[in-house]
């Protein structure tokens, strides 16, 4: 309209903000969410390096065929890992064992192998990856990735000053047979009886953030322990999730066992899942790089502190997500009824103020972003399309083009809510500075 008023006008800009806000922000999550630009291999040996890892990846994979449980291929992966740890210095171990679980049984052989740090009187924090793919798939992701991620990490650890806790790096074998190798080390393995944490890291895809998708037992002080992570991209909204699917990783056996643990994984790229296609090619370095990122930040955040690991557990349980990959944010479970009740009480006061004619813009503003906060669920489908994407492997049972436009449907119902939310707080601070 060429004749608005003024006063007309001003709406249309606060929302026209709006949106740039909205499209800016989407854009920095769209270019944190492709992952870390992956590092050379001739970055610093106390780095993680995908190019290594990727190098790595490809000797232990040797002509990357199918590997599953029991095969003569799987031995040779097996002992290729060996080789790949003794090259480093390291004198890893194979635990050849007989497991149960669920009714499945069968002879597996977990390679073990301990990184001393400066108090071997201290709880250890283990590292698990399964070498074993599924008969139909070369397992370059699912979980060549994992394996190679840990040979890295092991590396980069080598080469630097021991931590508080000793690191127990466990190669498991017959995962995709019903996590076998995982239940052999929990029930047999000694490093298993002094376990204070554990961190796991998978594939369901084959690139896209590593995300922190699962976390076991952890209470305030494990969830801060996530800080550490220097793109993060997670939610606790994920694990909530998680625990409804039927899906299962080592973590489960570990959790059961009552060890506080984080679980990582990248789940783009799920047509390749269990597929001849989850070879070399189609795995992203970036996803790689990500994973070692994260594995090697946590690994040094939480070996690191002289506090025995089983502290992770201590404080209430914790509601958090990432804000654009850049930054998580946390709070105290019961803190969430503080912000409901307060943001509710706001609201109200400001729709009183409105309807009197009085300036309610401060409240309005508050009530906005406490309703945010007050609401993770809101938060996180407006600021984490993680969700969207752990949302969209819930769904891969469902035919695929379903599984897309449900997926869309809630991207478009997670803008419009932060186009609300945002739009609230522009209107109370245009009527403050313009108004
Ligand atoms: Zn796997």
């Amino acid at each position: 309209m060429s004749n608005a008023s003024p006063a007309e006008s001003r709406p249309v800009r606060a929302r026209l903000v709006t949106a740039v806000v909205v499209v800016v922000a989407s854009l920095v999550t769209v270019w944190r969410w492709d992952g870390p630009p992956p590092r050379a291999a001739e970055a610093p040996l106390g780095e993680f390096s995908s190019a290594r890892a990727y190098a790595t990846l490809a000797r232990v994979l040797g002509e990357s065929r199918p590997h599953p449980r029991g095969s003569v291929a799987n031995r040779e992966v097996r002992r290729r890992i060996e080789l790949e740890l003794q090259t480093l210095g390291l004198e890893p171990r194979v635990d050849r064992t007989s497991a149960w679980r669920g009714g499945r049984g069968a002879e597996v052989e977990n390679v073990v192998v301990t990184i001393r740090g400066r108090y071997p009187t201290n709880d250890a924090l283990v590292l698990v990856a399964h070498y074993d793919s599924v008969p139909t798939a070369p397992g370059a992701s699912d979980d060549g990735a994992g394996v190679a991620t840990l040979l890295e990490v092991a590396r980069a650890l080598v080469a630097s000053p021991p931590l508080e806790h000793d690191v127990v790096v466990l190669f498991d074998d017959g995962e995709e047979a019903g996590l076998l190798g995982a239940q052999a080390f929990v029930v047999n393995a000694e490093e298993s009886s002094r376990a204070g944490a554990v961190v796991n890291v998978e594939a369901r895809g084959t690139h896209g953030p590593s995300l922190l998708f699962e976390t076991k037992h952890l209470g305030w002080t494990g969830v801060r322990a996530i800080g550490a992570l220097e793109r993060p991209a997670t939610s606790s909204l994920f694990s909530a999730v998680y625990e409804r699917m039927p899906n299962d990783t080592d973590l489960t056996v570990f959790g059961e066992a009552g060890i506080p643990g984080y679980n990582f994984a990248f789940i783009r790229g799920a047509s390749h899942y269990h597929r001849p296609s989850d070879d070399l090619e189609h795995l992203s370095r970036a996803s790689l790089q990500h994973h070692g990122d994260n594995v090697l930040a946590l690994t040094r955040e939480l070996a690191g502190r002289p506090e025995p690991l089983a502290a992770l557990r201590a404080g209430p349980r914790a509601v958090w997500f990432d804000l654009f990959a850049c930054v998580t944010i946390a709070w105290p479970e019961p803190a969430s009824f503080l912000f409901a009740f307060a943001s509710t009480a706001l609201l109200a006061a400001a729709r009183r103020r409105r309807a009197r004619g009085v300036d309610g813009w401060l409240v309005a503003a508050g009530a906005g972003w406490l309703l945010a906060l007050a609401l993770p669920s809101a938060a996180h489908l407006a600021l984490a399309p993680a969700f969207v994407a752990s949302l969209g492997a819930a769904l891969s049972t469902v035919p695929h083009r379903l599984a897309a436009g449900v997926g869309a449907g809630l991207r478009l119902l997670a803008c419009g809510l932060a186009a609300a939310l945002l739009s609230e707080v522009g209107l109370g601070l245009r009527d403050a500075f313009l108004g």
